[in-house]
């Protein structure tokens, strides 16, 4: 699309267009592929552990795949349900730093988690949350911004970019310069 036709303001047309919606239906194949292995391959590994191996009674394999299975399965399902909920529009109410220790010790080891509390149109509110080194987001957005979720590609878009200086691939989340028409890793249009 055109830079003119590009403004950066307002929700972006990217997510509704054929190429997009194109990328999703891949992107939705090939981690359905990838789901289907993962939820096969504790069933089928412990099977041939049963068989082949004098440490793992047969029995044993069984139990343990078939329960390692049910558990991908489940987060599987889980997963694919999220990505065919609704999208939602909300404003950004709140941004925390957390310390966070790993063991619930005050003396152990610790890292920080970086809070974006969302109130959405509905009433509700949503979190995202950075943990470590990922604080994208919580540096990309300001507390009144107004935000999209797009479910099928699992990011935030963000109403007003006029005032930035990058903007994050909505397919890959890679940091790209709000110049860009495409993302610089993935290639796809960027949702501007
Ligand atoms: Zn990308």
């Amino acid at each position: 699309m055109p830079e003119e036709e590009r403004p950066l303001v307002g929700w972006s047309r990217v997510a509704d267009s054929p190429e997009m919606l194109e990328t999703i239906k891949k992107n939705r194949k090939s981690s359905l592929g990838f789901a289907v292995v993962l939820t096969l391959l504790f069933p089928v590994g412990f099977l041939l552990a049963g068989l082949f191996s004098d440490e793992m009674p047969l029995n044993d394999a069984l139990i343990i795949g078939g329960v390692l299975g049910l558990f991908m399965l489940a987060l599987n399902l889980w997963r694919f349900a999220n990505m065919n909920q609704r999208g939602w529009e909300g404003v950004v109410v709140k941004k925390l730093e957390k310390r966070r220790y790993e063991k619930r010790e005050i003396s152990g080891p610790s890292y920080m988690e970086y809070i974006v509390l969302i109130k959405t149109d509905g009433g509700k509110t949503k979190r995202i949350v950075g943990r470590k080194w990922d604080r994208d987001m919580y540096d990309y957005l300001e507390i009144g911004d107004r935000v999209r979720y797009h479910p099928a590609v699992e990011t935030i878009e963000k109403y007003d970019k006029s005032k930035d200086e990058v903007i994050y691939c909505n397919v890959c989340r890679r940091r790209n310069p709000i110049q860009n028409d495409r993302c610089e890793r993935c290639n796809n249009l960027l949702f501007k």
